[in-house]
């Protein structure tokens, strides 16, 4: 009917195409010139340790103003650049930036980036870490890089290779939305993670809900035995705070403590946040 309308195929098929795809196109489109065109910027959420409530870093993510769609979620556009690819050049940016921005930060402050699973399986991701921890002079123990679980688990040999090879640099590697993925314990254990990153939806009812909590827990004694610190994703009230500390968790983040936000300036010693009527953000101290 629209061929009819229209007249021309690309006319039949723009009109039939479903809006979601539309969308996609535009997107993909739009990420081949948004590093050259300077769209990308990162903003940093802070990572604070239970129970001295010290931050200890930050993690950095990636925030895109397309030209005429605006802001668009990573949550979003990632998985379109890396089914088209553009996630390794994107990747690259991010961890150059991050870097640069951090190797100003005072010790022992660290930052945290996310690695896309394309980088691990298609690129030679050691060399690039080596190559801008030289360049920007920030000292390799102080950059964590987040896998998610699912990435891993994609090809295990593949992965463990270039964990291994990235561990031997002397940075450490966390595992990122553990519990939306199914590894196993055995994975774990002959995995070189130095932190899990327990995913935001196990916290949503974890409040009220017994069974929630005892994931959590779980999660908690599997960090215990692997002898690594268990960090909890999404923390928004003091309520949920008190009930992670008081499950053993060793770290959080969410916006109680922080919300992703411009970098502390450089040099910036930062206050403890727990115990605080509200909580700390990057900008009170800015
Ligand atoms: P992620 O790595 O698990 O990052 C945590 C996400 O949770 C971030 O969303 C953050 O803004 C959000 N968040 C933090 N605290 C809270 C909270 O208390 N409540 C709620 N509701 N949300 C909270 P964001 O920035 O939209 O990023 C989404 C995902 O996109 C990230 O999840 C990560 O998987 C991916 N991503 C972001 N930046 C990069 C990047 O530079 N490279 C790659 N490969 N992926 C990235
Ligand atoms: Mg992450
Ligand atoms: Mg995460
Ligand atoms: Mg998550």
């Amino acid at each position: 009917r629209a061929k009819a309308k229209f007249g021309t195929g690309v006319c039949f098929y723009e009109s039939s195409m479903n809006a979601a795809a539309r969308r996609r196109n535009v997107i993909a489109a739009g990420l081949r010139q948004a590093l050259a065109s300077n769209e990308f910027s990162l903003v940093y959420q802070v990572l604070t340790d239970l129970p001295s409530g010290q931050p200890i870093g930050y993690e950095a993510l990636l925030r895109w103003e397309h030209p005429t769609e605006g802001h668009v979620s990573p949550a979003e556009f990632i998985p379109i650049a890396e089914s088209t690819g553009d996630i390794l050049g994107i990747g690259e940016w991010v961890l150059r930036e991050a870097c640069t921005t951090a190797a100003g930060w005072p010790e022992p402050y660290r930052i945290a980036v996310n690695l896309s699973g394309v980088q691990i399986y298609q690129s030679a991701i050691d060399q690039l870490i080596a190559k801008v921890l030289h360049a920007t002079g920030l000292p390799a123990d102080r950059l964590e890089l987040e896998i998610t679980e699912t990435a891993i688990i994609e090809d295990k040999t593949v992965a463990l290779d270039m964990l291994r090879r990235i561990k031997a640099l002397g940075v450490t590697i966390a595992i990122d939305d553990f519990g939306t993925g199914h590894s196993s314990l055995g994975t774990l254990h002959a995995f070189p993670i130095d932190k899990i990153k327990i995913d935001r939806s196990f916290l949503l009812d974890a409040i009220n809900n017994a069974q929630a909590q005892a994931i959590i827990r779980t999660v908690v004694a599997l960090g215990q035995s692997l002898d690594i610190p268990i960090l909890a994703e999404g923390v928004e009230t003091p309520d949920q705070a008190e009930m992670l500390q008081r499950l053993g968790c060793s770290q959080v983040q969410g916006y109680y403590f922080g919300r992703p936000g411009p970098p502390p300036p450089p040099g910036t010693r930062l206050p403890t946040i727990v115990g605080q009527s509200r909580p700390v953000t990057m900008l009170d101290v800015a």
